[in-house]
């Protein structure tokens, strides 16, 4: 057993193992939930595993205005677009110093939910638990979200 050196999830295979639970959630029980649902997963993932996934500015701001605008806003689908387009737009971003602790809840609390409604909460808390550990970066985080609406 070791560490994950995104999410510090103690699990087999270390940040490959951990990885791979996160591959076969989106690849299984997340196929059939909503596009928000999918992108709250994706985006909670990827802010946890920053080294891989958020490596440049850009990254790292479509992954942290998705999960302000589902958490913060009303995490509505157009809203989500409304990101995209603003990131496709080339607005200059600055990326931050990101926090080293990124949040209690790691992927492997979500795995085990079998039911979608038990799913969807066991989610809502590891975004919440995420999003609270960036919590220097919110004022950031509300003001591309703005710019971008
Ligand atoms: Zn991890």
């Amino acid at each position: 057993m070791q560490s994950c050196e995104g999410c510090g999830l103690v699990v087999d295979g270390g940040t490959d193992g951990c990885q791979s639970l996160f591959d076969e959630l989106r690849g299984g029980q997340l196929v059939a939930t909503t596009y928000q649902l999918q992108r709250l997963t994706v985006d909670t993932y990827c802010m946890q595993h920053p080294d891989r996934y958020c490596v440049s500015a850009k990254s790292l701001a479509a992954h942290l205005t998705g999960l302000c605008w589902t958490l913060e806003y009303s995490g509505h689908a157009s809203g989500l677009k409304a990101l995209q387009r603003w990131l496709d737009g080339r607005p200059r971003l600055e990326k931050p110093e990101l926090p080293s602790f990124r949040g209690a809840l790691t992927v492997a609390d979500v795995g085990g939910a079998p039911d979608p409604a038990e799913r969807a909460a066991a989610i809502g808390r590891w975004a919440r638990s995420t999003w609270d550990a960036y919590s220097a970066l919110h004022p950031l985080a509300r003001r591309w979200v703005e710019e971008a609406l």
